[in-house]
């Protein structure tokens, strides 16, 4: 697959549209908490700045229902923006009209037009095809550094690039970095590859685990979804989560990994609280003595150990979802324990997703690893083997 990247087209002197992702927290007064997607944007801005660039910007921003609503303006976002960049940021009054349509053609060389809030338009998340024309006219350029939102086929991502020919669309910076080092790992990793699987549900996960199977040398299971494996071995695994109706799903998957020789780990401890909840009663247990009642939240030391050991000599670790309910500190040891096992590996280390990347932060791995992946469902749609929407039409053909 090879991906048009914006270094790779001529931009010079052009008009061109980057969509970005800008969805970014705020708090109850609009204050930004958490900047790093505007900042992770920066790259290519500046360099359409640089090759003298009429610069308009779009992304989306919460999830507004019935057009412009104050609260989701992208006004915060456009200050924020004129902070980092130094420089003035014409935000425009609404998506598509008449006068945002004249401000983008009056817009000079070396100036930067943020458009308001995509999901103002119910044309955007509908893809339809007389607003990606209409933002597609607006430029002469059309670059996607939206990865965050590029698993969406959504006016402003996938729409808007089928109005541009190979030589005048491509991708940012950041959504090369992201597709790039994904497929890199996934298709030629280096020897041996694990894949740390966790999080709440196996059938958020069940495509992805089809995907990586075949692919990998050791697969490790730990979260909410190592349940419903456990209870498929049979094991009595009391209140935990278990998706019944995926028992046969697990099975399959294991039989598949015994068939290829994939080493395939599940926790052989884990930590159960009678209740879920921060304040309740914990204590850690071997899967063959899960109580009846109790839930099960963490893996145990004993599975962390088994898990470290496990990554012992991997080339490639590739790990979405956390080994517990890391967000209360009574079952967070797993997920933290595995982090600093994977950061002080000497494997190439990618996190995926929304919570792993929020804890490698938190137990301040972030610099150790190779590549966090910026977004969430994204990530786990390339794990699944998808091409993106919004990456599709950005493939050369050959
Ligand atoms: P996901 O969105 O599927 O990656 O799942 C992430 C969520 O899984 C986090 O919010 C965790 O709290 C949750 N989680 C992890 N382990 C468990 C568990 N044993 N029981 C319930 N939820 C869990």
């Amino acid at each position: 697959m090879k991906l048009q990247e914006i270094k790779n087209i001529d931009i010079a002197n052009k008009k061109v549209f980057i969509r970005c992702d800008f969805n970014v927290p705020v708090d109850e007064c609009q204050n930004i908490t958490d900047d790093r997607r505007i900042k992770s944007a920066l790259n290519t801005i500046r360099y359409c700045i640089d090759n003298d660039c009429a610069v308009i910007i779009a992304s989306h921003f919460g999830r507004p229902k019935n057009g412009f609503e104050d609260k989701f303006s992208l006004k915060p976002i456009a200050k924020r923006l004129h902070t980092l960049l130094k420089q003035d940021i014409k935000l425009a009054p609404n998506v598509i009209c008449e006068e945002t349509i004249e401000m983008a053609s009056k817009l000079q060389s070396g100036e930067i037009m943020l458009l308001e809030n995509m999901r103002f338009e119910i044309g955007e998340t509908k893809n339809d095809p007389i607003l990606s024309k209409t933002l597609a006219s607006l430029a002469d350029v059309f670059i996607n550094d939206a990865f965050g939102v590029s698993h969406r086929a959504h006016a402003s991502v996938e729409g808007i690039a089928n109005h541009f020919d190979i030589n005048h669309k491509a991708a940012g910076f950041l959504l090369a970095k992201e597709i790039k080092f994904f497929y890199h790992i996934v298709e030629e990793p280096k020897r041996p590859f694990v894949s740390i699987v966790g999080g709440s549900k196996v059938s958020g996960k069940l495509e992805a685990l089809y995907n990586l199977v075949p692919k990998v040398d050791k697969i490790i299971i730990g979260g909410g979804m190592a349940f419903t494996f456990l209870k498929a071995l049979g094991y009595e695994i009391g209140n935990s989560l278990v998706e019944e109706e995926l028992i046969p799903e697990a099975l399959k998957i294991m039989d598949e990994a015994k068939n290829l020789g994939v080493k395939f780990y599940l926790p052989i401890d884990v930590v159960v609280a009678e209740t879920f909840d921060a304040e309740s009663v914990a204590k850690e247990t071997t899967i063959q003595e899960i109580p009846k009642d109790w839930i099960g939240l963490d893996i145990g030391s004993a599975s962390s150990l088994l898990f470290s050991t496990a990554l012992q000599g991997a080339n490639t670790i590739l790990w979405n979802g956390p080994m517990g309910v890391y967000e209360m500190d009574k079952f967070a040891k797993g997920s933290i324990k595995l982090s600093h096992a994977v950061a002080s590996s000497f494997a190439t280390t990618v996190v995926g997703g929304g919570d792993t990347a929020d804890l490698v932060r938190r137990t301040g791995d972030e610099e150790d690893m190779t590549f966090i992946s910026t977004g969430g469902g994204a990530s786990l749609e390339l794990m699944e083997g998808k091409i993106l929407p919004g990456v599709k039409a950005l493939i050369i053909e050959e």
